[in-house]
């Protein structure tokens, strides 16, 4: 069954026009799944019977089977959701000052196969249609009956390895007449796949790009990361140099520091060498461990050295705060799991 939360607005008009429906009906339905947030057909008073009863029969919609749901001490949630297939995923919604923020996931599995990242332990079963990652945000929504205000496409998955999925996605919780998350306050991150970064610079949309880079240097990128092999470190900082030229917006790399592999003085100079020239910050993350990868997390004092050395040399950089370690909800720890699949030894720990 198609979801109704597929359609950009443009699309839905396009799709209502197929069913020989008038343009004005597909906007109706746009503003009651995202102004008024309904969950079903039959609230929409301003349809008739029979087009409700009609986009029933076509249309799943309401939100996503809600399996488990852990809380954080520090108040972020994580759900393990169903999807219409069976299969289930993980989506993170973390709690600060400024607003809601939500860890969206964009493929069931990844194949970009970092060295040190849980998402890629299960290979990409398949995409997420732009529909489930909306649910994702609204099924939420409505679970907490709080606003979410930021988005960023970090959990599971390669979000540029589905990119009109992504995109669509964007737009549609972007839309004005409906759940209108500011473009600033949405985030793609990548782990560099620079003919996407490239399409991406030229969408006319304000949403922010980060870069998931990890190493000061090919030869450690190499090791980490298999994607580096067909997009090296140069070829990445051309596309990510064009994009900021493109779009006048400031990146964002993030590099976790791995005990012993990439958190040396030399690398903070090297990490600081490759950026200098780029409207961009760094944005240091703790490594959270994953059973099945044998990297350490490096030393607080190692961390706050390679800081120092990086704020010498003129860099903008922040350290991220952590949010639902405990219920392995941070960075680099969201799993997909198949059909049947359930997530029993991941969390009866
Ligand atoms: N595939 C995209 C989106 C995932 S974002 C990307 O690579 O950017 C998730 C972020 O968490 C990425 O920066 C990823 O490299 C990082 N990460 C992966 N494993 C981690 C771990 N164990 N600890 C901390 N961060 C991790």
């Amino acid at each position: 069954m198609k979801s109704i939360y597929d359609y950009t607005q443009e699309q839905m008009i396009e799709e209502f026009k197929e069913l020989g429906e008038k343009k004005f009906r597909a906007t109706q339905v746009f503003e009651w799944l995202y102004r008024q947030n309904v969950q079903s057909f039959e609230q929409m008073n301003n349809l008739s019977l029979d087009l409700r009863e009609k986009l029933s029969q076509i249309y799943q919609i309401g939100p996503m089977k809600i399996e488990t749901k852990q809380v954080s001490q520090d108040g972020t949630i994580k759900y393990l959701l169903q999807l219409e297939d069976g299969g289930f995923i993980e989506t993170v919604l973390m709690v600060h000052d400024y607003g809601r923020s939500l860890c969206v996931t964009s493929q069931l599995g990844c194949n970009m196969g970092c060295r040190f990242c849980a998402s890629g332990l299960l290979k990409k079963q398949r995409n997420l249609t732009a529909g489930e990652m909306v649910n994702q945000v609204l099924t939420v929504m409505q679970d907490t009956q709080e606003r979410i205000s930021h988005v960023v496409v970090m959990g599971t998955g390669e979000p540029f390895d589905n990119y009109d999925a992504v995109m669509d996605f964007v737009r549609i919780i972007n839309h004005p007449k409906g759940l209108a998350i500011g473009a600033r306050h949405i985030t793609i991150s990548t782990c560099g796949l620079c003919h996407q970064i490239e399409r991406y610079a030229s969408e006319g949309i304000q949403s922010n790009l980060a870069i998931s880079l990890h190493a000061p240097n090919n030869e450690i990128r190499d090791q980490l990361m298999p994607i580096n092999k067909r997009y090296p470190m140069e070829q990445l900082r051309q596309s990510i140099e064009n994009y900021i030229q493109q779009t006048n917006r400031r990146v964002t790399f993030e590099y976790i520091l791995l005990k012993g592999v990439n958190d040396e003085l030399k690398h903070a100079r090297q990490l600081a060498h490759y950026i200098r020239g780029l409207n961009a910050y760094v944005n240091l993350i703790p490594y959270n461990a994953v059973d099945e990868h044998g990297y350490q997390q490096s030393d607080k004092g190692t961390v706050e050295a390679f800081k120092s050395e990086l704020l010498r040399l003129k860099m903008n950089v922040t350290l991220r705060k952590e949010h639902g370690r405990d219920i392995d909800g941070a960075c680099g720890q969201l799993r997909a799991m198949k059909v049947g699949e359930q997530h029993a030894s991941h969390h009866e720990k």
